[in-house]
C-alpha cells in the first residue's frame, strides 16, 4: 500500500467490469473500503466475489446511473454501511456511438442523462457529506475525446465536455471545504467494451478482431492499449494526500496518443 488510503471509503460507479472494475481493484488493493455500483446485477456480484477473493472490503449497489432514485441509493448505502464517503470515482457506461445525423432527440436526451445528469446527481448527494466533514475527493472518469474528438462518438465528444466545466467550477467552489475535484481523460483502454467495438469494426471491414486491436495500438506512441489498472493507478494517486495540491485538473492517460495540449 503506497498512498496512505487504507481504511478510507470510496464509491466507484459503473464498476462491474472494465475501467470501473480496474479502478476498484487498485483502490481496494490500497486498502480502501469500497462501494461499487452498476446496473448489471450478475456481473456486479461477480466483481464483488473477485474483489473479496483478494481480501478487499466491498459492498455493491445495483443502480442504473441514468435513474435519479438509483443514484441517490448509491450514496445512501455507502453512508449507511461505512458512515462516510471520502472519495467518489465517477464512471459511466459508454454512450451510443453515431454521427450527428444518426442520433435522434431521444438519443441526445439519454446521452445527457448518462454523461452529465448522472454526474450532477451523484455529486450533489456526495458533496453534502463532504462539505459537512470538510474533506473529500471527486474524480470524474471521462475520455480523451474531451481533447481529441473521435468522429463516430458524437455524444462523447459533445456532452462529456461539460464535465470539464464541472471539474473547473467545482474545484473553485469546493476547494475552500478541502474538497479536491479532478478529471481523468483516458485513451484506448483494453476492456470488453473496446473489444466489442473492435469486433464490430472487424466485421464491417472484413478483418480479424486482433488485427483491429493491433491497428488501434499502433496509433499509440507507447505501443500498447491502456489497462483498466493504469487508470486505477492514476485514480489512487489523485485520491491520495500525495496529490493534495492537484485540483481542477483534467489529466490525460493515453500512452501519448493525444497530440493537443
Ligand atoms: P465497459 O462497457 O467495459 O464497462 C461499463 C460499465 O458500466 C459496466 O460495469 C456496465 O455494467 C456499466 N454500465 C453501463 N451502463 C450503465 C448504466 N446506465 N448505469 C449503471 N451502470 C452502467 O466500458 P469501459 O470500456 O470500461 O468504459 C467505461 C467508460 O469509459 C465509458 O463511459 C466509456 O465510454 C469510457 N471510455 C472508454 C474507453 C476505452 O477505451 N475503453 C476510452 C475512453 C472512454
Amino acid at each position: 500500500m503506497r498512498y496512505g488510503l487504507k481504511g478510507r471509503v470510496a464509491i466507484v460507479t459503473a464498476a462491474s467490469r472494465g475501467i470501473g472494475l480496474g479502478v476498484a481493484r487498485v483502490l481496494g488493493r490500497e486498502g480502501m473500503r469500497l462501494i461499487i455500483s452498476s446496473r448489471d446485477r450478475e456481473r456486479l456480484a461477480e466483481a464483488q466475489r473477485e474483489l473479496r477473493g483478494e481480501g478487499i472490503e466491498v459492498e455493491t449497489v445495483v443502480a442504473d446511473i441514468t435513474v435519479r432514485s438509483d443514484v441517490r441509493r448509491i450514496v445512501d448505502v455507502a453512508v449507511g454501511r461505512y458512515g462516510t464517503v471520502d472519495v467518489l470515482v465517477y464512471n459511466t457506461g459508454p454512450p451510443k456511438p453515431g454521427t450527428f445525423m444518426e442520433l435522434s432527440d431521444e438519443d441526445w436526451e439519454y446521452g445527457v442523462r448518462l454523461l452529465l445528469m448522472s454526474a450532477i446527481w451523484i455529486t450533489r448527494d456526495v458533496v453534502d457529506h463532504m462539505i459537512r466533514k470538510r474533506s473529500g475527493n471527486i474524480i470524474y472518469i471521462t475520455s480523451s475525446t474531451l481533447k481529441q474528438p473521435i468522429p463516430s462518438l458524437t455524444l462523447s465528444n459533445v456532452v462529456r465536455l461539460s464535465i470539464a466545466g464541472l471539474v473547473k467550477t467545482l474545484a473553485h467552489q469546493l476547494g475552500p471545504y478541502n474538497i479536491r475535484v479532478n478529471g481523468i481523460l483516458q485513451g484506448y483502454v483494453d476492456t470488453e467494451r473496446l473489444r466489442e467495438v473492435a469486433s464490430d469494426r472487424a466485421r464491417r471491414e472484413g478483418k480479424a478482431v486482433d488485427q483491429v486491436l493491433l491497428e488501434l495500438a499502433s496509433q499509440i506512441p507507447i505501443g500498447r492499449l491502456g489497462r483498466p489498472e493504469d487508470v486505477g493507478e492514476l485514480a489512487a494517486f489523485l485520491a491520495s494526500d500525495t496529490a493534495s495540491y492537484i485540483s481542477g485538473s483534467l489529466i490525460g492517460i493515453d500512452g501519448g496518443m493525444v497530440l493537443c495540449l
